[in-house]
């Protein structure tokens, strides 16, 4: 039952378009700590104190061992012995008589009890200089939050492997959390934390499911099961809805499913503007799972593969050889289409939790040791090398190209580059086929990228602009964090002056030049990005049709003069309202149900 009785609407930031009705439940593994207030209790209940905390154990041993049957043909043994180490800790001997004691001498609720054990527990063994035992301590802590889950009856991450569709609500949910989520049980999203280039936003829009983000006062109003609508693509989420508003909700869900399939049927049209230039829309795709979206979307091929989804929540980084089966496939289902794969980029808000990476723990991870800095560290560059090898490898069945993340001076190009030489003759060596003419691009995320784009042009064949940090790191606003969400504008003047300046160079010396970041795949921004002269855009597979079916009704001449007036512009939103003008003239119907959803 519902902690409010009536319709209650709220309102969130959009990050996934979409409308969905259904069930909630409350993911609370996040918000819970090992530092509850005291509970004492009466000595007689020490009984029933020791029964709830032996019942939690029960239920904690029986979901890791239900999520173990469950991801066993999906996961590599090595992997699957983490569930082992997890029911050995519930089982342990100490840990369970210790909390025991702990209630009958100090007459404290189990939740206590517990807490202050583990929590004692982990201290020492995160303290320990050994990576190996700093690691133990992460899974102790995994399994006492599931514990703990148990004992306060709230729900806990792994009941996502109970059959049953269901709207995730979490106070905060990690790219790790999210890509462990069973995507058929799934429905939608609704998090507290986070905003539109957050990397939780871009899963759920490749998973297609709606998304509202950075909304925090529902969650003392809702509890699991509890009926919500959320609408993807207002920020509108509605608790308790009536019927009269569920029927509104379900007809603009049925006008969407029409609007998108009406876009399946134009996917084999060329992207080309009305005066016949051609923009190419390629797909940001995250887990070799969802490479056959670029056909079924009608994708150019895949302009950003994200390789650090093959290494979040392992315990090991994945071997050179299980990454090569990963490309080449890409390879073979893209045909002759081309592959841009991205190497690692762990770091910033995609930290792995598992801490495979020599990384450090930094204050600033979003400043720290991401991406290419990580994997030029000393520790990682065997792990950088096999993933070279993979993409080489994988380049003899297809066109594909391999790009660097996060540059920010001609030095670290130069580093990679010559480790790329270096891996091209450890093929050579063992016989290994692979393109000799690879194409070598990265990405300019960086505001320093942006401006030496001249220079790094004559050393790269092609550019992608990862607006997503390069509004971030320019504007100095977090691009996960909701509270300054109204400050992330991708159409401020400094930003379009940033890509203007890289397009030039990239022109200059011949090279193409891509946008990969969210930016690419709003309808507002694409006669921005378009006049600017970007010569491909690539964006979650469900935005190309929408994405294209603007280019169709743009002329190109006209993008090129609004660019030009919008580089004029002194604030963001002039110049987006410069795009939006040109946007509500030539496609009214379209921009209506794109933005809105009706
Ligand atoms: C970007 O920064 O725009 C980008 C595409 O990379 P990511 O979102 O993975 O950081
Ligand atoms: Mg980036």
């Amino acid at each position: 039952m519902s902690k409010v009785q009536y319709e209650t609407l709220y309102h969130g930031i959009p990050a996934s378009s979409g409308i969905t009705i259904g069930a909630v439940l409350v993911l609370g593994s996040k918000s819970l700590d090992f530092n509850d207030a005291k509970t004492i209790i009466l000595e007689e209940n020490i009984d029933k104190e020791i029964y709830s905390f032996q019942a939690a154990l029960k239920k904690t041993k029986e979901q890791i061992s239900d999520i173990k049957e469950k991801i066993k043909s999906q996961i590599n043994s090595r992997d699957l012995a983490i569930f082992d180490s997890h029911l050995l800790i519930v089982d342990d001997r100490a840990l369970i008589s210790e909390t025991e004691n702990f209630i009958t001498e100090h007459l404290t609720s189990s939740e206590y009890a517990f807490s202050q054990v583990v929590n004692r527990y982990i201290k020492i063994i995160s303290s320990l200089p050994e990576k190996y035992m700093q690691e133990r301590s992460k899974d102790i802590e995994d399994v006492a939050h599931r514990v703990l889950a148990n004992l306060k009856g709230e729900s806990c991450l792994c009941e996502d492997a109970l059959p049953g569709q269901r709207i995730i609500l979490a106070k905060d949910l990690t790219p790790s959390e999210t890509v462990l989520l069973d995507k058929d049980n799934t429905q939608g999203f609704v998090i507290g934390t986070g905003s539109q280039t957050s990397h939780t936003a871009i899963l759920a829009r490749a998973m297609k499911l709606p998304a509202v983000l950075g909304l925090h006062n529902i969650f003392s109003e809702v509890q699991s099961g509890d009926i919500i609508i959320v609408d993807g693509f207002t920020g509108t989420v509605i608790l308790n809805p009536t019927e009269e508003t569920q029927n509104i909700y379900l007809e603009k869900e049925l006008k969407n499913e029409v609007f998108f399939s009406s876009l399946l049927t134009e996917k084999d049209m060329t992207s080309e503007t009305t005066d016949g230039h051609i923009i190419k829309l390629a797909a940001n795709v995250e887990s070799v799972d969802d490479v056959e979206d670029i056909n079924t979307y009608g994708a150019y091929g895949i302009g950003l593969f994200r390789t650090e989804y093959l290494f979040i929540n392992k315990d090991q980084p994945p071997s050179s050889e299980e990454q090569f089966v990963v490309f080449k496939k890409l390879a073979q289902v893209a045909k002759k289409k081309p592959v841009v794969i991205r190497t690692i980029d762990i770091g910033g808000d995609k930290l792995s939790e598992k801490n495979i990476f020599n990384s450090l723990n930094e204050q600033n991870p979003f400043l720290g040791s991401r991406a290419i800095r990580l994997c030029l560290q000393d520790g990682n560059i065997q792990v950088f090398k096999d993933q070279i090898m993979a993409i080489l490898r994988a380049s003899a069945f297809g066109n594909i190209k391999i790009m660097f993340p996060m540059i920010t001076c001609l030095d670290e190009v130069y580093k990679t580059k010559s480790i790329v030489n270096e891996v091209k003759q450890e093929c050579d060596e063992h016989g290994f086929l692979y393109n000799k003419k690879i194409e070598i691009g990265i990405m300019i995320e960086t505001p320093s990228a942006a401006m030496i784009a001249d220079h790094l042009a004559e050393v790269v064949d092609f550019f992608s602009i990862g607006t997503n940090d390069l509004v971030q790191y320019t504007l100095a606003v977090d691009r996960s964090n909701e509270n300054v969400a109204y400050l992330y504008q991708p159409s401020h003047p400094s930003i379009l002056k940033l890509i203007d300046q890289v397009v030039q160079a990239a022109r200059r010396k011949k090279i193409w030049v891509s946008v990969c970041g969210e930016m690419a795949g709003n309808p507002f921004f694409v006669p921005l990005l378009i006049g600017l002269g970007v010569n491909e855009l690539s964006m979650s597979p469900a935005s190309i049709g929408p994405v294209k079916r603007i280019i169709r009704k743009i002329e190109m001449y006209e993008t090129e003069i609004l660019a030009k007036e919008a580089l004029l512009c002194s604030c963001a939103s002039d110049a987006l309202n410069l795009s939006k003008e040109m946007l509500y003239n030539i496609a009214p119907e379209t921009i209506e149900i794109i933005t809105k959803g009706s």
